[in-house]
């Protein structure tokens, strides 16, 4: 049996919850487990007028989710924005995933990682207590959210079949932090830094570097960092067939994947199939608008997103520095929370959400009239990216796996790193 503790939660973040609604309005379908769907059956919700004329539950794949009303917002919200299990029952009578949102606890090895959602607006600002004060909290939901953690966990799969111990995965975790930390450097900069470091991970032999670890990670930051620092950042295109996957991708990353998508009528569901395969082909010529890939997406025209844009500097840069920071502290980025990608495939599918997420900032900042991206531009891509990050299903599909896992090579990675980051 093993005694899970709690990962040091990062102090450069913090959350409180502002009440906005916006969680129990997004596109997050909220799982409810088989006790707490019988005790919100049990409880007589499904005489309550609203839900008895929306329904309590979606089912899809014999998992059951919260319903919703046509316009997005949960069953149980109120016309006044507040949770209705809440205001009759108390917080304790909300599902799990209600009450633990944003928060995402992952475990590996003898630890339990905390990290957070980014499509919480209170995250995004950086709202609140700083994290270390939510440690009592977070621990309450260790036995409700990882009831199986004390028994033991299978090594981390690393790379190419290989595992390592989880300590090790946590040095070399530390190793990419203390990367994106390097403030002395713009955010371009550090994250191909990062890209250089997976990649030499990816093509050493892990079993001769398990001795030598510290050693390595000293000299490949030391290197990567250099040659960051030294990097001219020229601007050349990625050749057609790269840019036609990424902004397949991208499409990826911005549309919303809705359960209702998958349960709704045969007609919805055509609908949904109809609109997801135009816009595909539109992705792929790349020419004229790029398609409403969601509500509010801006059409702007997909010439003018590969125009230059300035590096983000000041509150945008802290920003996305927090932002894979705190993805690292979480360790959701692969294994079973990632569609059980190992961890360098994951970590280099994270580092390619950068130039996902500058594509995606560039046309709220175009379709905004902005010649550059601020702080409202960055929040609506982080947003919708994040929202998608591993919790889409098509991740998981060979196709998409196969297209990221070309994209996250080192001669793709970096051409469309530097190409969308400045
Ligand atoms: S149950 Fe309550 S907290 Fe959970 S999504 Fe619905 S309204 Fe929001």
């Amino acid at each position: 049996m093993t005694q899970m503790r709690l990962s040091k939660l990062p102090p450069f973040q913090s959350w409180d919850c502002r009440a906005c609604g916006r969680c129990c309005r997004g596109i997050y379908s909220v799982p409810v487990t088989e006790d707490e769907r019988s005790a919100i059956l049990a409880r007589g919700w499904a005489d309550d007028e609203r839900c008895a004329r929306q329904g309590l539950f979606t089912t899809w794949r014999n998992h059951s989710y919260l319903a919703r009303n046509d316009d997005g917002a949960c069953v149980f919200l109120s016309e006044q924005g507040m949770c209705r299990i809440h205001e009759r029952l108390g917080e304790s009578a909300k599902p799990l995933a209600c009450r633990l949102y944003p928060f995402v606890l992952t475990p590996v090895g003898k630890h339990v990682h905390v990290g957070l959602r980014f499509d919480c607006p209170a995250v995004l600002d950086n709202h609140g207590r700083p994290l270390p004060e939510h440690v009592t909290g977070i621990k309450r939901f260790i036995p409700e959210v990882l009831p199986c953690a004390r028994m033991c966990l299978p090594r981390p799969m690393f790379d190419r079949g290989r595992s390592v111990t989880p300590e090790q995965l946590m040095r070399i975790t530390q190793a990419f932090d203390s990367l994106l930390s390097e403030t002395s450097l713009g955010i371009t900069r550090r994250l191909l830094a990062c890209a250089s470091v997976a990649h030499l991970l990816h093509v050493s032999i892990i079993d001769e570097l398990q001795n030598r670890l510290e050693e390595f990670l000293a000299a490949a930051t030391a290197v990567a960092l250099k040659a960051a620092e030294t990097d001219p950042l020229e601007r050349v295109q990625p050749r057609k067939g790269v840019l036609v996957n990424f902004r397949q991708m991208a499409g990826l990353f911005n549309r919303w994947d809705r359960v209702e998508d998958a349960t709704g009528t045969a007609i919805n569901r055509l609908r949904v199939l109809r609109t997801r395969l135009r816009h595909s082909l539109i992705l792929s010529r790349g020419k004229g608008g790029v398609p409403p890939l969601r509500t509010g997406f801006p059409e702007v025209p997909f010439s003018t997103i590969e125009e230059p844009f300035p590096i983000p500097t000041g509150p945008c840069e802290e920003l996305l520095a927090r932002y894979y920071r705190i993805k690292l502290a979480g360790m959701d980025f692969f294994g079973p929370p990632f569609h059980n990608y190992s961890y360098v495939n994951g970590m280099k599918s994270l580092l390619l959400t950068f130039p996902v997420i500058m594509w995606t900032a560039r046309a709220f900042a175009i379709g905004a009239g902005d010649t550059e991206i601020n702080s409202e531009s960055l929040c609506l891509a982080l947003q919708g990216v994040d929202a998608q990050l591993g919790r889409s299903l098509a991740f998981g599909l060979a196709n998409e796996r196969r297209r990221i896992s070309v994209l996250s090579r080192e001669e793709h990675l970096r051409p469309l790193t530097v190409w969308y980051g400045t």
